[in-house]
This record gives structure tokens, C-alpha cells and sequence, in this order.
């Protein structure tokens, strides 16, 4: 089954509390396709400046299901580079400064192969271009969409019509409530399913997530992860959904126990990522590792 995504590569810096990491690979498709790799082959398109460093794409390269056909390298453009703080209990970050090099620019063209993709992850982007990349995919069975506050402010219509033409969204709480005013994760799925989308994934950090769809409701904790064991929460949501993702077009269903199911792969692979800064932990996984965590993780959720 075909899964494609398309969203930033970025070089991040990152503050926490305790340490510091800057120039790291990150953006929300490289934590996506990662991510997903681990149950599914994935397809990306995105855009890279002259300043990518050879290091980056070693890492993504290291990823065997990981397939780099559409990533375009633009000599004369800069990269995309994000820089954040987080606060101290780490559930909260300030975002220090975004330089959208490349995103200001023509996204980057999708190779004729990709065109037959089934599955297809439109990861935090400008909604402008989330929306130009969809009429490439006449086949597409399954569309989801990312956001993040940045493109709610700058680009509410543009975002409006993005969910006019997806499946499912997924988003922070915090970034339901900028959305729709309302404060009741379910209320605002709602809501949000009001423009379109056939399910709505609201994400609460260290408390789980609820998916509201037409077939009905599920709710998930998080990852019970001990405090030294959470290094850099970046890309934890780009790694649930790639999880998540990966899965579903593993299985190739999209009814609405299938994505519940593919929360679960979500938030264990979202649960390594946090691990360390960067792609480091997911590059130490294997299969193996995910399929002893999702079992471990059975067994704390287990209600009833
Ligand atoms: P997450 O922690 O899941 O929200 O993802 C953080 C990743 O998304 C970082 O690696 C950033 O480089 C990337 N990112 C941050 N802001 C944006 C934005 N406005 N658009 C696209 N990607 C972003």
C-alpha cells in the first residue's frame, strides 16, 4: 500500500530545561516518515536548501522504508529552521523563531511514480500548499491533515479549505481550542468535522488523545514514560501521527477500529521518538522494539 507524505524537513535548535541541541535534523516529514517507516515503505516530497547538511540525509537514508524520491534539494534556497524552548514541566514550548526558507517558495514537484499514492499525509505545512499537493493523487483512499497554531493565525481560510478535502485532521488541543473557541476536545472535533473531515484526532500530550469520527469516539492514554526517560518532546506528534499512518496503510482499512488500532502504533513510536533530540532514537529501533512496547502497552490501558 502506497503512503506519501509532504511537509517540512527542517534544521531545528532546541531548548529544554536541562539541555540544549542545535542544527538537528527534524520538520515535521522527517519525524513522519520515520516514524511510519517502521510499518509501512513511505514516500516523500518535500524541499531542502543548499544548506542541508550531508549529515541529515544519512540519517534519513539509514530508515530502509524510507524513500526519498521526491526530496528536492535547492542549491540557492534555504532550509527550513525552526527554533523552540520548552517550559519546564516540558508539556509547553515557545517557539523562538521559524525561518521558512524553501516554504516561501514553489513546493517542491511530486515524481510521476508517486501519483498512483493511496494513502496520503499532508504533515504541517503551509495550508496552501497542503491543498495544491492533493489533485495530484486521483487514487488517494485516505487523505489526513496536520496544523499547528503558526498557520491557524497566518492562514485560517486557506486551512478552512484544507479540510473542505481531507479524511481526518489531527491536532493539538490547544490548537482545537484557537480553531473553534471551544474547550471540550469531543465539542471541537466536532466542530471541526462541521468543514468537512470524516474524523478529527485531538492530541493532549501526556494525556492521551481522542479521535471523534462519524462511526463513533475512542479514547487513548499516552505512553506512561518516566520523567528522565523524556528528553525532547519535538516531533512526538509527526511520529504518533506516523505511527498511526504507517499502520493503516499496512492494513489498507480505513473504517474507524482501524484507526483506533493505529493510535495505539502512534503513540509507542511518538514514545521512543522523545527519547533523545532528533531522529537518534528511532534510528536505534527496530520493528522488534515497537511490537515489545505496543504489547507493554496493552497491558497499562487495559480497562474493564
Ligand atoms: P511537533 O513537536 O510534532 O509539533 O513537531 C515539531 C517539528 O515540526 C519540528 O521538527 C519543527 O521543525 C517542525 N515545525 C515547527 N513549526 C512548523 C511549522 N509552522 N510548519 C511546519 N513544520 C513545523
Amino acid at each position: 500500500m502506497s503512503l506519501l507524505v509532504t511537509g517540512t524537513i527542517a534544521i531545528d535548535t532546541i531548548q529544554t530545561p536541562t539541555d540544549k541541541a542545535e542544527g538537528v535534523l527534524g520538520g515535521s516529514c522527517a519525524y513522519f516518515a520515520a516514524a511510519a517507516s517502521f510499518q509501512s515503505p513511505v514516500r516523500v516530497v518535500a524541499a531542502v536548501g543548499g544548506d542541508w547538511p550531508s549529515g541529515h540525509r544519512a540519517i534519513l537514508e539509514s530508515f530502509d522504508n524510507v524513500c526519498l524520491g521526491g526530496l528536492e534539494e535547492r542549491p540557492g534556497a534555504k532550509t527550513f529552521a525552526w527554533g523552540a524552548r520548552y517550559l519546564e514541566n516540558l508539556n509547553q514550548r515557545e517557539t523562538l523563531f521559524t525561518k521558512l526558507g524553501v516554504l516561501d517558495e514553489d513546493p517542491p514537484p511530486v515524481p510521476d511514480r508517486y501519483l498512483d499514492s493511496e494513502y496520503v499525509f499532508l504533515a504541517n505545512t503551509h495550508p496552501k500548499v497542503q491543498t495544491q499537493f492533493l489533485s495530484h493523487f486521483p487514487k488517494r483512499k485516505l487523505v489526513v491533515a496536520d496544523t499547528v497554531d503558526l498557520w491557524i493565525n497566518v492562514a485560517r481560510p486557506e486551512l478552512l479549505g484544507v479540510l473542505k478535502q481531507v479524511d481526518g485532521l489531527i491536532l493539538n488541543d490547544s490548537e482545537a481550542v484557537q480553531m473553534t473557541e471551544i474547550t471540550n476536545a469531543v465539542t471541537a472535533a466536532r466542530r471541526l468535522m462541521e468543514h468537512g473531515p470524516t474524523f478529527v484526532v485531538v492530541k493532549k500530550g501526556e494525556h492521551g488523545a481522542v479521535l471523534v469520527h462519524r462511526e463513533g469516539v475512542a479514547t487513548i492514554p499516552a505512553f506512561p514514560a518516566e520523567q528522565h526517560q523524556i528528553v525532547d518532546p519535538t516531533g512526538a506528534g509527526d511520529a504518533f501521527a506516523g505511527g498511526m499512518m504507517g499502520h493503516i496503510a499496512s492494513v489498507g482499512m480505513t473504517n474507524f477500529f482501524t484507526i483506533q488500532s493505529a493510535m495505539a502504533w502512534g503513540t509507542v513510536t511518538a514514545s521512543f521518538a522523545i527519547e533523545t533530540f532528533g531522529l537518534l532514537r528511532l534510528t536505534q529501533i527496530t520493528r522488534r522494539d515497537i511490537d515489545e512496547r505496543l504489547r507493554q502497552f496493552q497491558a497499562f490501558a487495559r480497562v474493564g
